[in-house]
């Protein structure tokens, strides 16, 4: 059996609809991973009674015990008064805690008051979990064979904590029977095609390692876990291995990467590593492709820019898209995204240069072009293509949708090379 979690969320902010609780959602994310078992999650608001009741109950439930938010310094942060009261300690001030706060204040140039020190204020029965980009530091109670660890609110920080300390500390603890996963990625397939296409090899899959699909907006991941029963942790990473290399030939046209490697950054290493670059021209999606290319570090090595020529006047003023064949064709057309990629290739001087234009929604749609229509051109010095995909009815995800498939005819293209 699993040891088991809960995760309270602690913020007024929360349940007013204000902040999303993305905190435990990633804190799910990362436990799940680590082999420990999320039993509940509570959310909270900034109330004395009702952090305790919840401490209470969530002691009850689960070895682990992780909270976020409401560590500051301010009034309205009531974690940590509750944690004294719930354990009937006191607080002891934190000598290297008091230095890192002091030292980053002193770097950013800012006074150091005596409530920016009280954040080194520390329970008397647990010990400091360090916060390396910001200033009050988590903290971490061993009580009753139960671990309690509050946290800041601010994701980023909670993150790095999450990361460097009190994962590894959990999994030391409490891991034995760990979970391995490993994670297929591919695009420009559905779940039910890409089932059927696997069927065979689902089938004769060992007992050991179970498959599922998670089908993300415009790609399919496919995650296989085995249980590490024994100390032998390269043996099952082998084991799973073997499967993936057994299904790689049958899927291979839509794979793209494998574990955390998302389209983008997969495209950014294709292009790398045949030293190309790229530029783009987005009409429908408005920036939004090249919002996800420069997401990756690093992408100045092969994106050069971009136009968003959103008007018919800016097609043809700035990429030279003739007029007469806006009017004949429409600007969501085959000609149009053919003469936008090229051209736009040719104004970056690129290897590759990719067009999009398309109709998002909800309205713009005719019965010839209804809404979701969108073509997509590429070129390269060798030629100049162009494909047509029909999406929703949803403007924010048939731009999602778009990007993506954009993304893949860039991978198609490099890979057929
Ligand atoms: P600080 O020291 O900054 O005051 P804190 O521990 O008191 O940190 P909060 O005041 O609760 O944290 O929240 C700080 C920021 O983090 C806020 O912007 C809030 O919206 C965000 N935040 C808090 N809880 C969550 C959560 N569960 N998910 C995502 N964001 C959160
Ligand atoms: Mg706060």
């Amino acid at each position: 059996m699993p040891t088991k979690a809960v995760i309270i969320s602690i913020g007024d902010e929360i349940l007013y609809g204000q902040t999303l609780d993305t905190n435990a959602h990633w804190i799910s994310g990362e436990l799940n991973k680590a082999g420990i078992q999320v039993e509940k999650r509570y959310t909270i608001g900034d109330r004395r009674e009702e952090i305790l009741s919840t401490l209470k109950e969530a002691e009850e439930r689960a070895k682990i015990i992780l909270i976020t938010g409401g560590l500051g310094p301010t009034s309205d942060d009531l974690t940590k008064p509750c944690l004294l009261e719930y354990f009937d300690t006191y607080l002891v001030r934190n000598e290297s805690v008091l230095n890192h706060i002091i030292e980053l204040f002193t770097t950013r140039g800012r006074e150091v008051t005596e409530v920016n020190k009280a954040q080194a204020d520390i329970p008397a029965n647990g010990k400091a979990v360090p916060n390396i980009l910001g200033t009050a530091p988590g903290v971490w109670i061993e009580e009753n064979g139960k671990v309690f660890v509050s946290m800041p609110g601010v994701p980023y920080e909670m993150q790095q904590m999450m990361t460097d300390t009190v994962i590894p500390q959990l999994r030391e603890k409490y891991v034995k029977g760990e979970l391995l996963h490993r994670m297929i990625r591919t695009i420009g397939i559905p779940e039910s095609a890409l089932a059927n296409m696997i069927r065979e090899w689902e089938t004769n899959l060992p007992k050991a390692i179970k498959l599922a699909y998670l089908p993300t907006k415009g790609s399919v991941k496919l995650r296989l876990t085995a249980k590490r029963e024994d100390e032998d942790h390269f043996q099952t990473q082998k084991l799973i291995q073997e499967e993936i290399n057994k299904v790689l030939p049958t899927i291979e046209k839509y794979v793209y990467g494998f574990d955390d490697e998302e389209i983008e950054e997969a495209i950014g290493r294709m292009l790398l590593e045949s030293k190309m670059s790229l530029s783009t021209a987005e009409s429908c999606t408005g920036g939004y492709l090249s919002h996800k290319i420069t997401s990756v570090p690093g992408s100045s090595q092969w994106y050069e820019g971009g136009f968003i020529p959103y008007s018919n006047k800016f097609k043809n003023e700035q990429l030279r898209v003739p007029l007469e064949m806006l009017e004949e064709h429409g600007a969501v057309s085959k000609p149009v995204v053919l003469v936008l990629a090229e051209n736009v290739r040719k104004a970056f001087n690129t290897s590759i240069g990719v067009s999009i234009s398309g109709i998002a929604g909800p309205t713009g749609g005719t019965e010839e072009k209804p809404v979701g229509t969108v073509w997509i051109g590429y070129s390269d010095q060798r030629k100049t293509v162009a494909k047509k995909f029909l999406f929703t009815k949803d403007r924010l995800i048939n731009i999602h949708y778009t990007a993506m498939a954009a993304l893949d005819m860039i991978r198609i293209n490099l890979t057929k090379d």
